[in-house]
This record gives structure tokens, sequence and C-alpha cells, in this order.
């Protein structure tokens, strides 16, 4: 019996560490591949060592402070919000080509730990992601040449994994995500053949990293007096801190040494000197919970059956303290933190394999349906009435079941007018009418009329949020001598020719071990 017959991957391209996954059909659950390095974690970095050749993985993370122009980390971040996230000597490469780095180098390592051809994928992206983020993960994908057959929620991930060892049928269940860069919740409600997203919340800008970026200004101002160290010793200092952090989850006291120039000083710290130095961080967590609560509440949501801990942030004992004082007796699962993502991806995977043509995959195991929701509210900007303010007006709304398409219509403001700019808005308001605030602007769709129309003449707006979270809006002049039509364009997205040009620079690289 073949272990990996679905043929489709999972991947789980993460903040600080990238995973992938099969489905193995002996253990009847989903498998990290093991990487040419030897682990399952490979981290998200790239490394350019020149114009011709790039590192990926561990090696390209040791070089972020001894060359940090030419390292790109954490560029997760900025998915969906700029094309430009790294200059090279000339060439700028954007976020979605630094994780199509990524992707080929850890799917050439699955393709050689699986002794298999892999093209199918499918990638995690964290809940709470914007639409464009969602996108620019699928763009990725496309850059590094693989065929990406869906993407999922990182917290849906894990449920996956946690449902085929532990059959949750019946139970009402909150995902708390706490990863390197952000912190996704996700509440579903699972019966014996679906799974029902009920809720979304989070934060894309929280994660383990911000522990240890609080925990280094503490030590830097006790020891150093905000003095900054050699890179060498920078870069040993950063390690430090992330290993001080990580014992200080199973320890009480840790210790590290920091050395700047010939000086070799010392540094103890207590679990409570490091929870009192990073307790706004907390602090932001339980504000996060509280206002995913809060929603929960309004809608006759009041608790849950279990709550599972994903993501390797969420072993600061800080963290569990936190969900028990919020939740009482709710039981905590914190089992696979680190790989939970990956593996249940691969038991998605199972489930598209399953549902296509193109493969044959034993149905012994039918992974659950999973009714996805959405996690954000999605609108354009109107003017109330003709001499009103302009406000955001909402289409389709947060938690909205999907896919979702709506249309709806507008009206021209003067006669003759020669071009309607539809700004697309991105919040996470539940009411119809929100402010303008220019940092949810998704993208804009110009639409240019030809011929004459008369003031108040109908513009028809469609928005179709797919699946898997991704918009498309279109805007329609329907009456006029031609009837016109235009497509949104995001400052963060790439277009046709652009994904062509970044493939190709991308395959001209060479990729180094
Ligand atoms: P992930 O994105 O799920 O791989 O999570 C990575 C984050 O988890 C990084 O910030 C790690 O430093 C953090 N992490 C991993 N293990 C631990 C641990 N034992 N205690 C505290 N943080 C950890």
């Amino acid at each position: 019996m073949a272990r990996f017959e679905s043929k489709i991957i999972g991947i789980d391209l993460g903040t600080t560490n990238t995973l992938v996954s099969y489905y193995d059909e002996i253990a009847k659950r989903g498998e990290c591949c093991i990487s040419r390095e030897g682990g399952s974690l490979t981290p998200s970095a790239v490394f350019f060592e020149n114009a011709d050749s790039y590192i990926v993985g561990m090696d390209a993370k040791d070089c972020a402070i001894l060359y940090p122009d030419r390292t790109a980390l954490y560029f997760k971040r900025l998915m969906g919000e700029t094309k430009k996230a790294i200059d090279i000597g000339g060439t700028v490469y954007s976020p979605q080509q630094l994780s199509a780095f990524v992707l080929k180098k850890v799917v050439e390592d699955a393709k050689e730990d699986l002794e298999e051809e892999v093209k199918d994928v499918v990638i995690t992206v964290p809940a709470y992601f914007t639409s464009a983020a969602k996108q620019a993960t699928k763009e990725a994908g496309i850059i590094a040449g693989l065929n990406v057959r869906d993407i999922i929620d990182e917290p849906c991930a894990a449920l996956y994994h946690i449902d085929s060892i532990q059959d949750l049928s019946g139970k009402r269940v909150m995902i708390f995500d706490l990863g390197g860069g952000t912190l996704d919740l996700i509440a579903a409600e699972i019966n014996d053949n679906e799974i029902n997203e009920i809720a979304i919340g989070g934060d894309t800008r929280l994660g383990g990293k911000d522990w240890d970026s609080m925990l280094q200004k503490y030590i830097r101002n006790r020891y150093l007096n905000g003095r900054t160290l050699r890179p060498d010793d920078e870069q040993d200092f950063e390690r430090d801190i992330e290993y001080v952090k990580k014992s200080l989850t199973g320890r009480l006291e840790s210790r590290m040494i920091l050395r700047d120039d010939a000086l070799k000083i010392p540094v103890k710290i207590t679990r409570s000197e490091f929870e009192t130095c990073t307790k706004p961080l907390l602090d932001k967590v339980r504000k996060t919970i509280q206002i995913f609560m809060d929603d929960l509440i309004d809608r006759g949501v009041a608790g849950f059956d279990k709550i599972i801990m994903v993501g390797g942030a969420s072993r600061m004992p800080q963290i569990s303290e936190l969900l028990r004082i919020m939740f009482h007796d709710t039981e905590l699962i914190q089992k696979d933190c680190d790989e939970a993502v990956a593996k249940g991806a691969a038991v998605y995977a199972k489930r598209i394999a399953q549902k296509s043509k193109r493969f044959t995959v034993r149905q012994s195991f039918t992974p659950k349906k999973l009714n996805r929701i959405s996690a954000r509210s999605y609108g354009i900007a109107a003017l109330l009435g003709d001499f009103g303010e302009k406000k955001i007006c909402n289409m389709i709304f947060k938690s909205a079941d999907l896919p979702a398409s709506v249309s709806k219509k507008f009206y021209t403001s003067i006669d003759n007018q020669k071009k309607v700019n539809i700004s697309v808005y991105e919040t996470t308001a539940a009411e119809r009418y929100v402010d303008l605030d220019d940092r949810m602007l998704l993208g804009n769709c110009e639409l240019h009329i030809e011929g004459e129309l008369p003031r108040r003449s109908e513009i028809l707006v469609d928005f179709n949020l797919r699946q898997d979270g991704t918009l498309t809006v279109e805007g329609r002049e329907p009456k006029g001598q031609t009837s016109v039509k235009a497509v949104m364009e995001s400052r963060a997205l790439l277009n046709a020719e652009e994904l062509i040009e970044q493939k190709n620079t991308v395959n001209k690289l060479i990729m180094k071990e």
C-alpha cells in the first residue's frame, strides 16, 4: 500500500517557519515531510548570495544579522500590503516572490522525501488575513510553478488534524492559533459530516516574534543602556533571546551570556520578569479574544466544549493561564503545536483529492466538508444621498456564508459622467455604513463610460467573495450604447504580465544548498 496516495500536499507557509505534509494512508493521519536539513521546519528566510543565486531556510536565517540588506525575513506580514518587499541590487522582490522561493525549496525537499513528483498543493493562510493577502498567497504558489488547489485557514487546518485523531463530532470548539507573526481565532461547530465556521477573529500583527522583541528591549535597556552590539554579537543575542523565551516555557529561570566587545555579561531572567516585561502583549491577546467573544455572545454563543491551542507561541504558560481564566472549565487541547496546521492541511488535501476525478484515492476515511464564513466585511465608498456624507457602504458582511455574491445599484452623480471610480474597502465592521478610512482601501475599479448618460444613470457593482476568502469586484454600466465593465485592481496584487515576469525572475535564479 502506498503511504502517499492523495498526490496533493499541504503547506503551512508560516511567518517564521514553513512545513510540508502529506496524508499517510497507513498511519491514517497527516504527517510532515522531512527536509534535506533533517527536520520538519524550514525557516521562511531567503538570503540572496549574489545576483544569480539564493539560499532558503536555516542557513538563510543565519545570514540575517550579518547581511541584513540581502536577507528577507517575516515577509508574510507584507502579503497583500505591497508589491515591494526588498531591493537586491536594483531588483525589487515582492512578498509573493519571496514566498515562492520558500515554496520551491520546501516542495523540492518534499519530492525527495516522498519519492514522488508533486505539483498540486493546499496552502494554509491566517484566517484573519485580508482578502488581498489570501490572493497574494495564491500568486506565490503560481510564481513557484505549483497548482494551488485551495488555500485554507490555518486554524481550520489544525481542526482537521485534531478531528482526524479524535472525532470532534457534536462539539463546539475555539481554535486559538498563536504563531510567529499572527494570532488567529476561529469558532466552529462540528457534526458527523461537516465543520461549520461560526466566527473568525484575530490580529495579523501579534505573534511570538513580538515577545522576542519586547524581551530584547528589556534586556538591552537593563544591561546595555540601549547600545547596539557588533553584527555577529547581535546575531547571537537574537538567537539567545528566542532560546531564553522558549526555555522559560518549561523553567522558572533562564540564563544567557551577553557579549559586548570584549565584555561578557551574564544575564539571568526569571519567568515572572519575562511575563512582566511582555504584559502589554498578553493584554493585546486578552482584548482580541474579548472582541471575538463579544460578537459571539451577541449571536447567542457563550462558550465552547473545547479550546484547541496551536502555534509555537501558544506554549507560553501565560497563554494557557489566560485562557483558563477567561474560559473557566473549558478543556484545553494542546497537541502537535508546531505541526497541527501542516498535518491538517494534508487531511484537507485528501478531501480535495477524493472529490477530484484526476486522482484515485481510497475512501476509507473521508475528511469532513468545510463550510466557511467571511472574516471581513466588504463595501464601496458611496455618497449617502445627493448632498450626503461619503461613507463605506458594506455589501458583504463579516461572518457571511461563503461563497457570497452580491450585486448592488449605484447612480452617476452628474450628467455625462465619463468616469466612475469604485473604491473597494475591507473592514471588520458589521454595520451597513462605516466611516471612510484609507487604511482599509483594498483596491479600485475604474469604469470609463462612452456616450452620454444623464445624471442618476445606473451603475451595477458585483462583489464575488470566493470560498477561499478572495474577492473579485466588477463595475458595469448596463444601459449605455456599449455596456462597459471594469475589474478591481489592488496596489499589492499582480496582474497577468507581472505574474509571468516575476515567475521568470524566480526561475532564473539558482537555489543553492
Ligand atoms: P509557528 O509560527 O507556529 O512556527 O510559531 C513560531 C513561534 O513560536 C516563534 O515565535 C517561536 O519562538 C515560538 N515558540 C516555539 N516554541 C516555543 C516555546 N516552547 N515557548 C515559547 N514560544 C515558542
